[in-house]
């Protein structure tokens, strides 16, 4: 090296392993389906992992089959993150994670990470045992996506493409591209470890996500928010059941509904006249639409709010952090 010339600092990523179909084993190579996930650790999965330029490093936050996430695990998925990018050498956190409830991490991740460092979660469609693992290739993908400079904020990598936090839904039960961003299309894609970009990161909201942090970590037990369908020959037992569990005065009582509406956030009148009356009796209610694409369009004044273009189950986790705020 010339005397004076500096190298460039190496990016440094931390990958966090949670679990899922990534780290799942089969006993049939040919076996896509029938496999036992958590059973290979993120450090097996980073194994022989080679980006240039970015020093990798791992820890394993839990190891589960993310249909049972739960609150703990959430919040200490959240904990370590806000950990590893508060170290000035960290460039970006890759988490490992099971598809099925990927997307509600995500949104999570995005409402209470107070950073602007990039955090990309990853996944796979098929068990590490398989053939043809898909895993491989999207945690490189994803490493490439966090150490490229420029990036910020709570993204999806999955099968070449980059998806946004807010938009991401998982839409296909078997398929490797399982995801999609709907309307608004994914950020960008990887190619050979380089990103397209398609769209601007969204602004970072520091002082709101961390009040979200300091809340999810002293809340003890999270606020109960439930999820109700509006179909044909709904009706209001369901919500009904909800508000005399709390008018009894129920441990763990529910403080919040999410309606997944039909269309632009319409409600059989038979579960509105349910919810109507649960609002009334304090339950916050909301209405978002069980549409995979759209947003409620905003119309005549409806006496429910509603949850604009996020999905039923990040309206939830959006509703429990305002009721966690206060
Ligand atoms: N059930 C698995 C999980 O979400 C599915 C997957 O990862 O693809 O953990």
């Amino acid at each position: 090296m010339t005397t004076g010339e500096t190298k460039p600092r190496a990016a440094h990523v931390v990958v966090l392993g949670t679990g899922g179909t990534i780290s799942g084993r089969a006993h049939a190579a040919g076996d896509n389906v029938g496999y036992t996930t958590g059973e290979v650790g993120v450090s097996e999965l980073i194994d022989g992992l080679e980006v240039p330029g970015v020093v990798l490093s791992a820890e394993q936050v839990a190891n589960i089959d993310s249909k049972d996430m739960d609150f703990g695990v959430w919040r200490a998925l959240a904990q370590r993150c806000a950990h590893w990018l508060a170290q000035d050498e960290v460039t970006g956190v890759v988490v490992t994670h099971g598809t099925d409830t990927l997307e509600e991490t995500a949104f999570l991740l995005q409402e209470v990470l107070p950073t602007s460092k990039p955090v990309v979660l990853t996944c796979a469609m098929r068990p590490a045992s398989a053939l043809v693992p898909d895993g491989p290739q999207n945690v490189l993908d994803a490493v490439a996506l966090a150490a490229t400079p420029g990036v910020q904020g709570v993204s999806v990598v999955c099968a070449g493409a980059v998806h946004g936090a807010s938009d991401v839904q998982k839409v296909h039960t078997y398929r490797l591209d399982a995801f999609s961003s709907g309307d608004m299309g994914p950020m960008g894609y990887i190619e050979e470890g380089r990103l397209r970009q398609a769209r601007s990161w969204p602004a970072a909201s520091v002082g709101r996500a961390q009040a979200a942090m300091n809340n999810i970590a002293s809340t003890v037990a999270w606020p109960r928010v439930e999820i109700v369908t509006s179909h044909a020959g709904s009706g209001a037992a369901l919500v009904d059941l909800l508000v005399r569990e709390r008018e009894t005065g129920a441990v763990d009582a529910v403080q919040g509904v999410v309606v997944a509406a039909t269309g632009n956030g319409s409600v059989h009148a038979a579960l509105e006249q349910a919810l109507l009356r649960a609002q009334a009796a304090g339950i916050r209610v909301v209405r978002a639409t069980r549409c995979a694409f759209g947003q409620i369009v905003p119309g005549a004044h409806h006496a429910l709010p509603d949850a604009g273009a996020l999905s039923p189950v990040k309206a939830r986790i959006a509703l429990m952090l305002s009721l966690m705020q206060g």
